[in-house]
Order: C-alpha cells, then sequence, then structure tokens
C-alpha cells in the first residue's frame, strides 16, 4: 500500500494535467496516475482555442470567454517548468465570399506540449486505475500494481470515464498533420456539412481538421485522410501535395446534453468529475480546472 496522498487525479490528459497542475499551484499534494492509452484526445487535438468559430451559446459560451482570457497567463506559469508552449493569437476566417476576417482575440496552441509542461511539474505515474472504492477517511483508487490511497480524487479519464460511473461516450476525431508547409497561422474554412473545417501551423506540421463520428476505433480511416486532403486542397492550396507527417486519431469525451461534466461524483463521496468536454477540452482546460480547486476549497462533496 502506498502512502495516501492528498489527491488523486486519475488521467493525466489535457483536463487531468491541467486540474493536478493548478491544484499544485494551490499548494496541494498531487499525484496523476495515466494509463496512456492510444486514443487519447490530448494527443490528437488541434488546439485552436474559438468560441466564436465553434459557435458556442449561453453559459459554454461564457466560460470559454473566460477561459481564453485565463490562458496566456496559464501559458507563463507552464513554460516555467522549463517546457515551451506554442502558443499564437490571432485566427483568420475564410468568408463564403472569399474574403478574410482575422479574430485577434482568439488564439491557438499546441495541446502535446501543454500535457508535457503540466507533466513535468507534476508527479506523473504510468499506471491503468481499475476502480475507486470508498474506504476509511478516503478513496482507494485499485491498480494492477496494487491500491493508492487518497483523501480526494479527481475523475479525469476523458472518453474512458464512463467506467467510474459516470454518463460519458467517445466521439471519435481525425486529423492530418503536413510536413514543410509554409506557416499559414490559423485558418477556419466555411463549414460543411455541420463539420468544422480548419488548418493551423504548428512545430509539429500543418494540422489539418477534424473529423467526428460515434466510434470508439482508433485505428486511422482512410476515408477520413481523403476528406482532410479535400479540406487541405480548400482551405490552404499551398499543402497540395505535402507529405502526410501523421493521422491522428482520438476519441473526444461526450456527455448526453454535449455539456462538460464538472461537479462532485453522483455517488462517491470525495470524488470530482472533471470530464466530457466533447471538442472543447483544450478552450475550456483552464475554467474546469478553477472550477474543481473551487469546489474542494469549498468542501462540496456527493
Ligand atoms: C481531432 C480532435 C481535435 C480537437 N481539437 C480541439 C481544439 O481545437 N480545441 C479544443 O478545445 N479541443 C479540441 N479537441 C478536444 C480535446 O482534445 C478534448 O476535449 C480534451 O483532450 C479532453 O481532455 P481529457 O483530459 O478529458 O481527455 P484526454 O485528453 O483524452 O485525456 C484522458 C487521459 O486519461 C487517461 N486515462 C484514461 N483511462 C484511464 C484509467 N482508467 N486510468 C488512468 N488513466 C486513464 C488517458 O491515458 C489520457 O491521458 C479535439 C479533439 C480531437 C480528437
Amino acid at each position: 500500500m502506498h502512502r495516501t496522498r492528498e489527491v488523486i487525479v486519475v488521467g493525466g490528459g489535457l483536463i487531468g494535467s491541467l486540474v493536478a497542475f493548478t491544484l499544485r499551484q494551490a499548494g496541494a499534494d498531487v499525484l496523476v496516475l495515466d494509463a496512456d492509452r492510444r486514443g487519447v484526445a490530448w494527443r490528437a487535438a488541434a488546439g485552436l482555442l474559438t468560441p466564436d468559430g465553434e459557435r458556442l451559446r449561453g453559459p459554454l459560451h461564457v466560460a470559454a470567454l473566460e477561459s481564453l482570457r485565463r490562458w496566456p497567463a496559464l501559458v507563463a506559469q507552464l513554460e516555467r517548468s522549463g517546457v515551451p508552449v506554442s502558443f499564437r493569437a490571432g485566427v483568420a476566417r475564410m468568408q463564403p465570399g472569399g474574403g478574410v476576417q482575422t479574430t485577434p482575440g482568439e488564439g491557438s496552441l499546441h495541446p502535446p506540449s501543454v500535457v508535457r509542461a503540466a507533466r513535468q511539474a507534476l508527479e506523473v505515474v504510468t499506471e491503468h486505475v481499475h476502480a475507486l472504492v470508498p474506504g476509511g477517511c478516503g478513496m482507494r483508487v485499485r491498480t494492477a500494481a496494487g491500491d493508492w490511497r487518497a483523501q480526494r480524487v479527481v475523475l479525469a479519464a476523458g472518453a474512458w470515464s464512463g467506467a467510474f460511473g459516470v454518463p460519458v461516450t467517445a466521439q471519435r476525431g481525425q486529423a492530418l498533420l503536413l510536413r514543410d508547409v509554409p506557416d499559414v497561422g490559423a485558418r477556419y474554412g466555411p463549414p460543411a456539412r455541420g463539420f468544422s473545417r480548419y488548418a493551423l501551423s504548428r512545430p509539429d506540421g500543418l494540422y489539418i481538421g477534424a473529423t467526428s463520428s460515434r466510434s470508439e476505433s482508433v485505428t486511422p480511416d482512410p476515408r477520413a485522410a481523403c476528406w482532410l486532403r479535400g479540406v487541405a486542397r480548400r482551405i490552404v492550396p499551398e499543402a497540395n501535395g505535402a507529405d502526410v507527417a501523421a493521422h491522428l486519431v482520438g476519441l473526444r469525451p461526450v456527455t448526453p446534453d454535449g455539456l462538460p461534466l464538472v461537479a462532485p461524483h453522483p455517488t462517491l463521496p470525495g470524488v470530482f468529475v472533471a470530464t466530457g468536454h466533447g471538442r472543447h477540452g483544450a478552450l475550456l482546460a483552464p475554467v474546469t480546472a478553477a472550477r474543481i480547486v473551487g469546489l474542494m476549497e469549498q468542501g462540496v462533496s456527493a
């Protein structure tokens, strides 16, 4: 049995690593357990921070604007870990008539660098968590290598959170990374059949995104690659013929009502849930992290 931790975060993806990082900044003793699964969303995510581009409405739009406002300061804190986080302001929107409108208030970042920087500042152990079991004055966090104990647990297992009694399923998203294309910044094309079509230059190549389907398969689909090539031709003609550096596949965690689940666990006392961010986890992570810290400070629990 390991020593009791103040907080264990189950899942060190975009949400879990930023929740843990924010808790750590607030002085908590935090451990992250991450299963290093195939198909995690953070490795496939574009990193667009675009409340307006994603046509968010109501409280989600308000939360997204607040999160966007928090990102620059959070990037500065993350970079103190020594890992650079690529963050850029400005997104160009292609108009149906052919013009381009730029929204300087929006931006983009490179999700893998965010996770790497946060993890650098944290204690992270590669473990697959199988169950959360109430016991004594806290929770037992069950893994193949034995039980860990924590006073409180944050469940941030992304698309796999449904295994822990919350209504979360997977929505598959695919994207291409193209090699050796000149820097074009971040561009949104006009939406097609409800899909967002966009391109952005990142440190690892030109990212072209993204598909969306109800599937848990993490195998790249050649039809998706073909559709994404079409998006590239339309939005970045200069990328025509560029080599594919990677075909990315990630599972977005989604809830029945499409809203993130950031709350005490419905049945497990001392467990807080931070999942279900769907297409907006990179955008919403700062606000979610702050909300979890707030819930813990208030001592709110199921
Ligand atoms: C193609 C694509 C494009 C996207 N583009 C954007 C974008 O431009 N902007 C934006 O805001 N969002 C975007 N997203 C959405 C964003 O990636 C997700 O909302 C976000 O990653 C969700 O974060 P998460 O931590 O909940 O899940 P994940 O990032 O998937 O991380 C979950 C973590 O939990 C771990 N885990 C799972 N099960 C267990 C277990 N049992 N025990 C321990 N660890 C476990 C996994 O190993 C993983 O590291 C995109 C997603 C995709 C797929």
